[in-house]
């Protein structure tokens, strides 16, 4: 007997949804259902695009394989559904776009791609074109001003495409269909400097500057850089006096991956992200020194690869294979990127101007991660990862979230998702609150946002509590929205919980160097017990007084004075750290604490780690955000596993014994041990802290959030730990664990009031 054999056929609509718009994912379809050579079509639907697919069943299945793993770069795909349909088609379709108002996804800007990098050096209307671009690669975010995204809504509505361009523009298998930043050499944007576009020249021209040891200014992707030579110490010394401020390690751009293994040491996972298409600075150990001024004996280097084709040309002339490539902006204001605002601040300070003619819609730096446990984390979300939402299991419809003071990020609700912005800055700058102000009238533009539901944190003298307050009473209907005012530290494990989707209680370990208690004291070395509703302070480090409030956060050895006071420690000047100190200050400062003067009493984390990093003598005074724990950690002894005493007593961590412990080292130890046996003493803690409380609550999981556990060191020797104490652990990953974060955990601890 034989049988037949008919090849069977059916009709499915499959629902893709996730980050797919403006990624070239409908082109992507396309050729997958030519491969498969199946029929139907694919639309745009307001949480991702709907394709309908008639065709042999076999092929429909790999055709739906392959969606996720041969999906576009920038693509992301949360979940697919397929029904079957009784649809017949007879050919592949792209339907157009309608203008639907309900499309709010819009794409992070993606780093120029290898096809477009072959495209600069054969294509004829883009040969070396700086701007050059297609569906897979480009500017998103950043040049976008309304949404649906499309070339209108866009700065590059400013240019009219050509008729190569319009061409690619409108056939379906080029690789620039639909990509809304087409352009050319004929068409596009160009650089500018001292008024004039001719790009060979203005190339020329910058890096003869750079080589030989002068300061540049470039506009870039989401704002103004300062680049300088990354090996001339004169030159980095001059961009800090440009940019007006502190010691705060620069960001290095290198020619290629080799340039960096020249100088950092760099694992796998290293590797991936800094190739990856967000391609962020990635903090790496360093190996060889660069110009001593860029980080100062920090062990560590922010290195990045180039992103833009511009970045590309550059290093094709230039002679050095690393640069400074740092935001331009002057005393930690928000990155200028505004022309006129350049040309007035910026122009006349640097020895080289070079400009161009796209305007940045939504200005953003690039973005910062390291990697710890095999897994990145996010120092500074920006560039290439916002507007990303996270995605969580509830509605948060309508929360917005005004974030943190210090490293604010605010965030929005907008159904299942959270849309966390891009890294602000610290509001009490005036123009960063101004940034602030113009950045949320965007996102409420943009996402088409309506307030119902407002959270911010607790601290009363917050400019983003008061931002909120302000809001509220503007409420033009009437209406008051209700406001839910957040605890720092519960919204700090809160985010975590949201990027992790979880619901029960969890052992909520957040240590940070400031954060308003509900008692009205300084918190930052707290062990909570929480889930997204409510928490119960379990147990925190034992308050120590603050001597001068802010000041003590700049100067350490205020802390360690008041430290040494609840040591009864009188032998002050035989600490060398003091050699920096007037006499008349420490003078002061004892009398503030002997007396109780403006002395608010912290249980911050952060301050304890300055307090032993002065100590050491590694650093009295900060010139930039946690560099006295920078400092402690870059020094550790990792081979050291011995670790100092602490009293725990009901509830309380007390540090009088590894204070007096560190001191008796002091001068018979090396610092690089002292550093680990510290270290050591509060992973000790922690593993301590967690187990008491799983005895009481028989809960298992732990999460780990707050600035503090930016340092890797202690973040990777806890989760090892309590591994092997069989905890369950979980970090941030998809936003910063320090302040950058809190918008995110605030929004899912208020939307339990919606
Ligand atoms: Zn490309
Ligand atoms: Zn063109
Ligand atoms: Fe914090």
């Amino acid at each position: 007997m034989k049988f037949k054999f008919t090849k069977i056929k059916k009709s499915v609509l499959i629902s893709i949804e996730g980050l797919v718009q403006g990624v070239g994912f409908r082109p992507f379809v396309y050729r997958l259902a030519n491969k498969y050579n199946l029929n139907g079509n694919v639309a745009n639907r307001t949480d991702g695009v709907i394709v309908n697919l008639y065709g042999e069943e076999k092929l429909i299945e790999s055709f739906k394989n392959d969606i996720v793993k041969f999906a576009p770069p920038a693509a992301f795909v949360k979940n697919i559904i397929s029904e079957n349909t009784k649809s017949v088609f007879v050919d592949f379709k792209i339907l157009s776009s309608e203008l639907n108002e309900q499309i709010t996804e819009i794409s992070p800007d993606i780093a120029v791609c290898d096809d477009c990098l072959h495209d600069l050096k054969s294509q004829n209307h883009r040969i070396n074109y700086p701007f050059i671009n297609c569906t897979n690669c480009g500017p998103r975010f950043s040049i976008v001003n309304k949404i649906p995204y499309d070339r209108i809504n866009t700065s590059m509505a400013d240019f009219k495409m050509c008729k190569t361009c319009h061409e690619e523009y409108h056939t379906v298998l080029d690789r620039r269909f639909h990509a809304q930043p087409v352009a050319c050499n004929n068409c596009g944007p160009t650089y500018i400097m001292n008024g004039k576009s001719d790009f060979e020249k203005i190339l020329d021209e910058l890096v003869v500057k750079i080589d030989s040891g002068e300061v540049v200014s470039v506009k870039g992707l989401g704002g103004y850089n300062i680049i300088c030579d990354a090996k001339n110490n004169d030159a980095v010394l001059r961009a800090r006096e440009i940019k007006g401020r502190d010691g705060k390690p620069f960001a290095v751009m290198f020619r290629n991956l080799n340039a960096v293994e020249k100088y950092c040491k760099l694992d796998s996972k290293e590797k991936e992200i800094l190739k990856s298409w967000q391609k962020p600075i990635v903090i790496l150990e360093q190996k060889l020194n660069l110009a001593s001024s860029i980080n100062y004996k920090l062990n560590s280097i922010g290195a990045m690869l180039p992103y833009l084709p511009f970045h590309y040309l550059m290093f094709e002339k230039l002679k050095t294979d690393a640069v400074v490539y740092t935001s331009a902006n002057i005393s930690g204001s928000p990155i200028i990127a505004d022309n006129n605002l350049a040309n007035n601040t910026l122009k006349n300070k640097v020895d080289l101007f070079v400009t161009h003619n796209r305007k940045i819609e939504n200005p953003l730096d690039d973005s910062v991660v390291k990697i710890a446990s095999n897994d990145i984390q996010f120092i500074r979300r920006a560039r290439g990862f916002v507007p990303k939402p996270v995605y969580l299991n509830r509605s948060v419809e309508g929360v917005f979230a005004t974030g943190a003071e210090l490293k604010n990020s605010f965030c929005i609700g907008k159904n299942s998702s959270a849309i966390l912005s891009q890294y602000i800055g610290d509001l009490k700058d005036f123009e960063t609150y101004s940034f602030y102000q113009k950045a949320i009238e965007r996102y409420f533009e943009l996402f088409k946002f309506k307030p119902k539901l407002i959270a911010c944190d607790m601290h009363p003298e917050y400019l983003s509590t008061g931002f909120a307050e302000k809001l509220n009473q503007s409420d033009i209907n009437g209406n008051k929205i209700t406001i839910v005012k957040v605890q720092h530290h519960h919204a700090h494990i809160a985010s975590c919980l949201a990027e992790n989707q979880i619901n029960e209680k969890v052992i909520g370990i957040s240590f940070d160097g400031t954060g308003y208690g509900t008692d009205g004291n300084i918190w930052g070395g707290e062990f909570l017990v929480c889930d997204t509703k409510t928490f119960d302070r379990y147990a925190h480090f034992d308050y120590v007084k603050m001597p001068g409030g802010d000041l003590a956060v700049n100067e350490p050895w205020r802390m360690l004075l008041s430290y040494l006071d609840k040591n009864s420690f009188q032998d002050i000047r035989s600490l060398k750290c003091f050699d920096s100190v007037q006499n008349e200050e420490i003078e002061l400062v004892y009398n503030m604490i002997q007396k109780g003067i403006n002395v608010p009493l912290t249980s911050s984390a952060g301050r304890l780690f300055d307090t032993v990093s002065c100590l050491l003598n590694l650093c009295s005074k900060q010139t930039f955000d946690a560099e006295a724990p920078m400092r402690l950690e870059s020094i550790i002894d990792k081979s050291e596993n011995d670790f100092y005493p602490y009293i725990y007593n009901n509830g309380i961590i007390n540090f009088t014994e590894t204070i007096q412990a560190i001191i008796n080292d002091l001068n018979t130890i090396d610092i690089s041990i002292i550093s680990a046996k510290f270290h050591n003493a509060i992973v000790n803690i922690i593993l301590d802290v967690s187990k008491r409380i799983q005895k009481d609550t028989a809960i298992n999981r732990v999460i780990l959030s707050g600035g503090t556990f930016q340092n890797k060191y202690l973040l990777e020797k806890s989760i090892n730990i309590l591994t092997k104490n069989n905890f369950e652990i979980y970090t941030n990953r998809l936003v910063p664990p320090n302040d950058g974060g809190i918008a995110l955990g605030q929004l899912v601890i208020a939307s339990n009031y919606l």
